[in-house]
């Protein structure tokens, strides 16, 4: 499949994936943000989680229209999400998986956030999927989308992200640190109150971790933002880190660092034209 090169990313627009890229690998930051080329294929991991996040922006959708789906319907509502978008750019990284098997582990996900969390969540919808944008300073703007903003049962203003990774986050800045409790930081500002929780929900897990950010964090958080952005753009160079996470960059064809080993190497494959079976199909 060819690269078609596509524009830059803006360079006063921050998001927390940018940073995180920049943090990660620098040379995969200078492909993605500064030369604006596309990646070869998209992660089957990356195709679950899009699947499962716009099934749970239904879900709560459905429930503001009065509408309370049960599984059945939940899950026949994900297995039309899961064929539509699926083209032969999805690529299963682990060879010897399949895909079946993350249609298999969407379903658990969803069947058990169903049972578990959706129908004993009495909180209100704010918004679902909504675009954030907070102006950091005169030159940086901070954006980003989150899953649900909402109001608990007591009123209290939360913003939650949902995980489909495999495992659960932590404390560091590039785990729970940041994204979360910047955006609660971005709706304190847009709702103009003094607190608000910021949430993760892990899907595979069924667990949630809730942290508080008032108008003083914010501020914290505010500026080590701005130091993470001032250190990406005082970089000179852009060195490659390669590591576990080649397998699933999409430019793991072009970067001459690029380390894949053979388990892993579905994508990679898939990039140099080896091709892989049609998922679609
Ligand atoms: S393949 Fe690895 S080293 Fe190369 S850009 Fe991607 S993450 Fe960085």
């Amino acid at each position: 499949m060819a690269d078609s090169p596509r524009a830059p990313t803006p360079s006063n627009l921050y998001s927390f994936s940018r940073l995180k890229s920049f943090d990660q690998c620098p040379m995969q930051y200078r492909f993605r943000y500064l030369e604006g080329l596309k990646e070869s294929f998209r992660s089957i991991e990356s195709y679950l989680g899009n699947a499962v996040h716009d099934v749970l922006e239904w879900l709560y959708g459905e429930r503001d229209r009065d509408s309370r789906p049960d599984e059945q319907r939940t899950l026949e509502r994900f297995a039309d999400r899961w064929q539509q978008g699926l083209d032969d750019t999805v690529v299963v990284i682990r060879v010897e998986e399949s895909p079946e098997t993350y249609l298999r582990l969407g379903r658990e996900m969803l069947a058990r956030f169903l049972r578990d969390t959706f129908s004993r969540d009495r909180s209100e919808t704010v918004s679902l999927e909504q675009r954030l944008s907070l102006r950091l300073s005169d030159e940086v703007v901070f954006t980003g989308f989150a899953d649900r903003v909402g109001r608990t049962e007591r009123g209290r203003l939360f913003v939650i992200d949902y995980k489909t990774s495999r495992s659960e986050g932590n404390g560091s800045e590039f785990s729970e640190g940041l994204q979360a409790p910047l955006y609660a930081a971005s709706v304190l500002q847009h709702y103009g109150e003094e607190q608000a929780l910021a949430g993760y929900h892990y899907l595979r897990h069924g667990t949630t971790h809730w942290q508080q950010v008032d108008t003083a964090r914010a501020l914290r958080l505010v500026e080590r933002f701005l130091e993470l952005v001032s250190q990406t753009e005082a970089a000179g160079d852009f060195p490659a880190r390669p590591g576990i996470l080649c397998a699933w960059c999409g430019f793991n064809a072009i970067c001459p660092a690029a380390d894949v080993p053979d388990r892993f190497a579905g994508g990679l494959r898939y990039a140099q034209g080896e091709g892989v079976r049609r998922l679609g199909g």
